[in-house]
């Protein structure tokens, strides 16, 4: 999608702060932290919200959720961490591309805000 930022950090396009990446997806830290850690993990894949997932689509969701256990390991994310999934405008949605964010090493707040 030509006018998505997170389809231009996945194509090189705007930089970013990466983590980890394979053929299907990118993992790269927040701008705006909200956590000692935080980072996002999202489909190379142009994809709106949680909104347009379906039968065509879904699995990446698990792939994200496999990436971002590696990615725990991988940073010793051992006391834990949140994944969060903003959808549309009442659940916080800013930028229109799938992305799972997680959060970690501090002790959140429940229920979010
Ligand atoms: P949302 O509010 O769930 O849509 O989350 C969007 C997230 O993307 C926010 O936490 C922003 O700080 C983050 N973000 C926006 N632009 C960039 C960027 O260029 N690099 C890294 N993170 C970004």
């Amino acid at each position: 999608m030509d006018d998505c930022i997170f389809c231009k950090i996945a194509a090189g396009e705007i930089p970013s702060n990466r983590i980890y990446e394979d053929e299907r997806v990118l993992a790269f830290y927040d701008a705006a932290p909200q956590a000692p850690v935080h980072f996002l993990v999202i489909p190379k894949e142009h994809i709106g919200s949680t909104n347009e997932l379906d039968n065509s689509n879904s699995s990446i969701v698990s792939h994200i959720f496999e990436v971002i256990v590696k990615i725990a390991k991988h940073l010793d994310l051992d006391n834990g961490y949140r994944i969060v999934n903003n959808c549309g405008d009442d659940g916080g949605q800013t930028v229109g591309h799938l992305h799972f964010h997680v959060l970690a090493k501090r002790r959140l707040a429940w229920p979010p805000g």
